[in-house]
């Protein structure tokens, strides 16, 4: 043969052992491992050595801890009071206050807790972590407050447009829609003081106690005192350590001022037990949210008398928010093992976080560390019967996801140049499964290799027996946003990747995200019962990875590429025409671009195609040593286009306002963080209606298509 196989075991056999090792009863045991005790970033050092000495003993023997000095943030006490007016009239008056018309008493002191649970063995430890809110700034406000929504910033829009006075009070928030950081980011910009968020029933779809549903754990629907912790950073300046934006937090490195990457304004999370006296007060006063849009209607604390006013709170009300944080540079242990393959400059990288906010997070990411054991355990067994990889595989174990991406996002800004000379995909599992859907986001040049993994793996749910994941699959591929260790290979590296996992049902158990009920107890009553879904993750996850490490051609498919930034421009096209804004014309240079971009990708796909059956059908004789040679060479140069193809469409200088995000076609939404934004710098020149902007981003982006074509052609 004219390329290099794999030794010791064939692609057959070493698919074999990656179906067949991941094991739901391992699996299971991994997930009561990681999800014992707490395990927050930057404390979670006993499990990175676990972890280490797992992967060694499952055969991976070059696995080595790699540490980050990191600025975060622990919590040290917190106090949420709806605080009301002494006053006669209201004749609730009593001693030493009588009199005294200034003084406040509490109506309502939010216990900031979530209920012990003797059903949910880690929800009563003695050290688990309280409810707070990831990079949240410090502070003691007593203000008036107002009811946000979901607090996008298209919701302020409305609200500064119907006059509500923001500046100097606090935001009642209600998670959802955009990354948390944003509401409290844009909060900050419209000068108000405080950040308080909380759970609405009313987003858990059909699953709650009002239609008839027992609260966890006697039931699937949420358990009223549940929090969603989280982090605050501001996500669109840039992940990772917000002291190093662009570099590495080894120890001794220059530190650069955080206020634009992090709040200023203090911030809490809050139940929806909490929520509702506060909401309760608002009723009556200031316009009621139904009288915006449908956006803004109800909630599904109505069921609770809540109206869902806007306010401000009266007078005679104010909240007093309470927030004290710990700032500390502070070590983090990403683990990292390596499998070296026979082609050195060709790598796959797969990682999955395995810090959490709580004791628990069997869903998040737990269940996704849980699969990553099976899977290397599967390469190890492939190891032990004498394997050698054709490319090199990197398995990671990221610390600090839950702040901001840190270990992930450091580690790619300390190897980049070699990343870049040398990677080929990036593999993510975060969450592997909370729920029975198959759910992936994706590089195009990856979709074709997913598509058909996803059919060589039996679904844990079959309607008709041997339905595939595939088969049961909606076949929907998002595009890649933000929100998981993806980001920095994504958008800052060039690297193509990918994040899987089994997610939300519709009529699934709701799934307590970033709370203490994202346990162990939880996941095995209602997230995964034998965790069977997280031996089928680890399957999909461990053939992805085995066929881009192993097919002597690699499996990307550049025409995909193609035909998504043809759809991507038409989107930028559509809005610019609603917005009214720009002549057609305008993108006549990109139209062009991408049609040359299709026959190049096009024509690097069939070249691909014959290579491979070149390689099938040929065994070519010894003798004819220059045919090998030339076929490999011939191998080499189309891998070598598929290599870089990403990488060209970075642009060194960055999106306008954010030059961390380098990539021009794929980028988070700049105020919604986890959904993707396609052709961000062009698509925010038109929302900012910015001619000059715009013409400045077709013309990179058309520079940068000929750059891509060039580089296949
Ligand atoms: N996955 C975490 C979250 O959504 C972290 C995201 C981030 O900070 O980028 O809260
Ligand atoms: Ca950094
Ligand atoms: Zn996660
Ligand atoms: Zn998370």
């Amino acid at each position: 043969k004219a390329w290099p196989k794999s030794a010791g075991v064939d692609y057959k056999e070493l698919q074999e052992l990656l179906l067949d090792t991941p094991d739901a009863k391992k699996a299971r045991e991994w997930s009561s491992y990681y999800t014992s005790g707490p395990h927050l970033a930057g404390k979670n050092l006993s499990q990175a050595i676990w972890t280490k000495e797992k992967w060694q003993g499952f055969g991976v023997e070059n696995t080595l801890i790699v540490d980050y000095d990191i600025y975060v943030n622990y919590p040290k006490g917190h106090r949420l009071a709806l605080l009301e007016k002494n006053s006669s009239s209201k004749g609730e008056v009593e001693g030493a206050d009588a009199g005294n018309s200034s003084a406040w008493k509490i109506k309502y002191e939010a216990s900031l807790e979530e209920d012990v649970l003797k059903e949910d063995g880690t929800s009563g430890l003695k050290d688990r972590i309280p409810t707070f809110h990831g990079y949240s700034a410090s502070g003691n406000v007593t203000a008036p407050y107002v009811y946000v929504n979901y607090g996008t910033y298209k919701d302020f829009e409305e609200l500064v447009a119907a006059n509500v006075s923001l500046s100097g009070k606090i935001a009642l928030i209600k998670y959802g829609g955009v990354f948390r950081g944003l509401k409290v980011k844009r909060a900050q910009e419209l000068g108000m003081v405080g950040a308080v968020i909380y759970t609405d029933p009313g987003d858990d779809g059909d699953v709650t106690e009002y239609n008839g549903n027992k609260t966890y754990p006697a039931g699937p629907a949420r358990e009223p005192s549940s929090v969603q912790r989280g982090s605050c950073q501001f996500l669109s300046f840039a992940p990772g350590d917000p002291t190093t934006p662009g570099y590495p937090s080894k120890p001794g490195v220059p530190r650069q001022p955080v206020d634009h990457a992090i709040p200023s304004i203090p911030s809490i999370p809050i139940s929806y037990q909490d929520a509702l006296p506060l909401l309760k007060a608002l009723n009556g006063h200031g316009p009621k949210a139904s009288s915006f849009n449908k956006y803004w209607e109800g909630g599904g604390l109505r069921h609770e008398g809540v109206k869902y006013n806007i306010g401000p709170s009266p007078d005679d009300l104010a909240l007093n928010l309470v927030n004290e944080q710990e700032y500390v540079t502070t070590p983090m242990w990403n683990v990292i093992g390596i499998i070296n393959g026979s082609i050195p400059d060709e790598v796959v990288v797969l990682g999955n976080h395995r810090d959490a906010w709580i004791a628990g997070g069997a869903g998040d990411p737990n269940s996704g560390s849980a699969a990553f054991n099976e899977v290397i355990r599967g390469f190890g067994r492939a190891l032990e019967a004498g394997w050698k990889p054709l490319r090199t595989i990197v398995f990671a174990s990221w610390d600090g996801e839950e702040y901001g991406l840190l270990g992930s996002t450091e580690w790619v800004e300390e190897y980049v140049p070699w990343l870049q000379a040398s990677t080929i995909a990036y593999l993510n599992v975060d969450v592997g499964t909370n729920g029975p859907n198959f759910r992936a986001s994706a590089a195009p040049l990856l979709n074709k290799a997913l598509q058909d993994t996803v059919s060589l793996v039996q679904s844990p749910n079959q309607t008709v027996s041997n339905q595939t994941v595939g088969d049961v699959w909606d076949g929907h591929i998002s595009t890649m946003g933000s929100g998981s260790d993806f980001t920095a290979f994504q958008d800052f590296a060039g690297i193509p990747s990918l994040d899987i996992g089994f997610g939300f049902g519709g009529k699934s158990a709701v799934y307590h995200y970033h709370s203490n009920y994202d346990s162990f107890d939880w996941m095995e009553r209602y997230g995964d019962p034998g965790f069977h879904y997280h031996a089928t993750i680890a399957q999909v996850w461990g053939l992805l990875a085995a066929k881009l490490i192993e097919s002597p051609i690699i499996q990307f498919n550049a025409t995909d590429y193609a035909l998504g930034l043809i759809r991507y421009v038409d989107s930028v096209k559509q809005k610019a025409e609603d917005a009214g804004f720009l002549d057609s014309h305008v993108f006549d240079s990109i139209d062009q671009a991408t049609a040359r971009f299709q026959i190049a990708a096009q024509a690097q796909d069939a070249v691909a195609a014959a290579l491979e059956q070149e390689l099938e059908d040929n065994d070519i004789p010894w003798w004819k040593w220059w045919e090998r040679v030339k076929l490999y060479y011939a191998i080499r140069q189309a891998n070598t286009k598929y290599k870089y193809l990403e990488r060209s469409f970075l642009y060194e200088k960055g999106l306008d306002d954010r030059p961390w995000f380098k990539h021009i076609v794929f980028a988070p939404g700049k105020w919604t963080g986890y959904a993707g934004a396609t052709f961000p710098g062009l698509v925010e020149a038109i929302e900012e209606r910015d001619e000059g902007k715009a013409r400045k981003w077709v013309g990179i982006i058309t520079g940068l298509l000929a750059k891509a074509s060039e580089h296949l052609e």
